[in-house]
């Protein structure tokens, strides 16, 4: 049997690996038009924390999220942080906002949660002259993307799947090509592969600076907020998030706003200079889509598509979860299970 895998991002990544390994008798090829470096998440930190997730509900951020943190867990225990971008990370995540509320679902599945004082955000204030009324510290984890995927295609390689670099114009397409069923991976690209228009861009801006002596990340939950997220060799500074913006190109106002808000944050950032700007258009959905889907092509023939896509601005953090519930859909199939 053939499964093709649209998408090879974060979730096509984690979704093919994921199928191969539990059907290992299965053909799995991922087909996408473009690889790592050039997937939305490869300019990203790679922070584990929900975010711009829009209606998607509690309880299932909270599934895909825990498992995928846990995930994480097991990839930083095998002691390959340079080869999986995956490193362990004290946080704190803070808002201005005056109700004074951060949802906090997710902190208990990360390490160590604790709900900031009056007296820690009063002194936190005063160093970065703010007015937050909220705050968690916290430790978790990032997943550098520009390595996490390589490394993860490796694995699929070497477990028998293959990659294929083309666009696909039509699911049909690849059933009239012998494939039995897709998994659509596609992030904003479903906005034209699948007709759906409620996926729209969620345009990200960040920069990169060699900044080695940050050790923690920081994050406003604010609309107008800014974080900053040390990787390997870099921190990340951000970031915008801009609705229904389709603009690939940085901006000088938001380079400005990014290194501005960022050195108040760290005013020692300011020690350094900004080495590459990036921006990505995170796949914006009012819920994550992830369900099978039963379509006739042009000539009749019915087939089955399994959706995975619209994680906007949680494609990290929600990765393994969603790939383990394309497995269980792919099991709950007893039409499929004989071949599988
Ligand atoms: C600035 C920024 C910072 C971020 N930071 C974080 C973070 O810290 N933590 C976090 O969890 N998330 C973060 N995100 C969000 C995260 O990057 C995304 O949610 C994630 O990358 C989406 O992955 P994806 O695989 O769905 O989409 P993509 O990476 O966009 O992949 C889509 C794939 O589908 C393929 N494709 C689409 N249409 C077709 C077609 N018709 N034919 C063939 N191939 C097709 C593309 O070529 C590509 O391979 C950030 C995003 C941005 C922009």
């Amino acid at each position: 049997m053939r499964v093709a895998v649209v998408g090879a991002g974060i979730i096509g990544t984690t979704t093919a690996l994921a199928v191969k390994t539990a059907f290992p008798r299965l053909q799995v090829h991922v087909i996408a038009d473009e690889f790592s470096p050039d997937t939305t998440g490869d300019g990203s930190a790679g922070f584990w924390s929900p975010y711009l997730l829009e209606d998607t509900p509690l309880d299932k951020i909270d599934s895909w999220a825990g498992i995928t943190h846990r995930w994480l867990e097991t990839l930083w225990k095998s002691g390959l942080s340079s080869e999986t971008g995956v490193s362990l990370v004290p946080a704190y995540r803070v808002t201005s906002d005056p109700k004074g509320y951060i949802e906090s679902s997710w902190t208990k599945l990360v390490y160590g949660a604790h709900r900031m004082t009056r007296i820690e955000l009063e002194k936190l204030n005063e160093e970065h002259k703010s007015k937050y009324t909220d705050g968690w510290m916290f430790v978790t984890y990032t997943a550098e993307p520009v390595r996490l995927l390589p490394w993860l295609t490796e694995k699929f390689l070497e477990a028998g799947g293959k990659l294929f670099r083309r666009k696909v114009h039509a699911l049909h397409e690849l059933i009239d090509e012998g494939y039995d069923l897709i998994i659509n991976c596609s992030g904003l690209g479903a906005r034209t592969l699948v007709d759906d228009n409620t996926v729209t861009s969620v345009r990200g801006q960040v920069a990169r600076v060699t900044a080695s002596w940050t050790m923690h990340a920081f994050l406003m939950d604010d609309d107008d907020g800014n974080y900053v997220i040390p990787n390997i060799d870099h921190t990340v500074l951000g970031g915008t998030h801009q609705y229904n913006d389709y603009d690939r190109a940085p901006r000088k106002e938001d380079s400005k706003f990014i290194y501005d808000g960022c050195c108040r944050i760290s005013p020692s950032l300011k020690a350094t200079k900004v080495s590459k700007e990036w921006v990505g258009l995170r796949p914006g959905r009012p819920c994550v889509r992830l369900e099978p889907e039963v379509l006739r092509s042009p000539r009749g023939t019915r087939f089955t598509v399994i959706h995975n896509y619209g994680h906007g601005g949680s494609g990290v953090t929600l990765c393994w979860g969603c790939a383990m519930d394309v497995v269980a859909i792919l099991r709950e199939r007893q039409t499929l299970n004989s071949n599988l």
